[in-house]
């Protein structure tokens, strides 16, 4: 049973119960999808129908944002926590490396791939990344081929919402890989270009607030999260 918040199903995991989930996909064909909705997320889900269909059809379904987590709490069926992207997939990779698998990265702009691959391989002794493509590419086609041509069991498509998760859908079974996650701007922070928030922000569930002080340009988009909240509050007092 998963759990709805705002229109969209998460599945009410923990960090290590996620990433055991994933696992278990590498075993059975494919191709699965990850998909890590944070606020913004739900709210474009909601305007766009192919794309909630897409999420709705996703494997796993993890709560990336703090926002979601309060959203839950106020809708009266709360989430075991917070699930980040990120985290998950460096927990993913953590476990996979040593089992041989084959981690393809895509997304991003040209070199930050091979460098997030440089990073990843010497922090998880044992992973192979057999290939990488940045994210800005005119057809998909070719790059479906050369992720079915690396073999790849595992690809991490970054290439931000929604667009990643209907690559993903439109090309997950050409490619070829077992598992797929949607993981936006991670291949910036793998590849050291973009910094992470301080754990302290992180542990106090304000890792928006650090990211919206470093790039102040995000405030268009994160303007938005106080009105997710008071629509958690309006469907609440609505009784759903
Ligand atoms: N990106 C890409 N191709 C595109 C558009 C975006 O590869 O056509 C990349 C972009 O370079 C960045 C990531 O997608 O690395 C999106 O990052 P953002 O921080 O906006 O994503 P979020 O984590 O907020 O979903």
């Amino acid at each position: 049973m998963r759990t709805d918040v705002l229109g969209v199903a998460f599945d009410d995991v923990t960090m290590d119960e996620a990433v055991d989930r994933a696992l278990a996909m590498l075993e059975e064909d494919g191709p699965h999808l990850v998909v890590t909705p944070n606020p913004e997320i739900v709210q474009r889900a909601k305007q766009d129908p192919e794309f909630a269909q897409i999420l709705a059809g996703a494997h796993l379904v993890i709560p990336d944002g703090i926002g979601v987590i309060y959203a839950a709490k106020i809708l009266g069926r709360p989430l075991k926590g917070r699930v980040p992207g990120i985290d998950f997939a460096a927990a993913l990779l953590g476990r996979a490396a040593g089992m041989g698998k084959r981690l393809y990265l895509l997304g991003a702009a040209p070199g930050v791939a091979e460098q997030a691959a440089v990073n990843l391989q010497a922090a998880y002794p044992g992973l192979v990344v057999c290939g990488v493509h940045d994210g800005y590419f005119q057809e998909d086609g070719p790059v479906a081929d050369a992720i079915r041509a690396a073999r790849a069991d595992i690809v991490f498509v970054c290439l931000g919402f929604p667009k990643q998760e209907k690559w993903i859908a439109a090309n997950g079974e050409a490619a070829g890989a077992r598992l797929y996650i949607g993981l936006g701007g991670s291949l910036d922070v793998f590849a050291g270009k973009v910094e992470r928030a301080p754990e302290s922000f992180q542990k106090l569930g304000l890792e928006w607030l650090y990211r919206l002080i470093r790039q102040p340009s995000r405030i268009g988009r994160m303007s938005k999260l106080p009105l997710f909240l008071v629509s958690a509050a309006g469907a609440r007092l609505r009784g759903r």
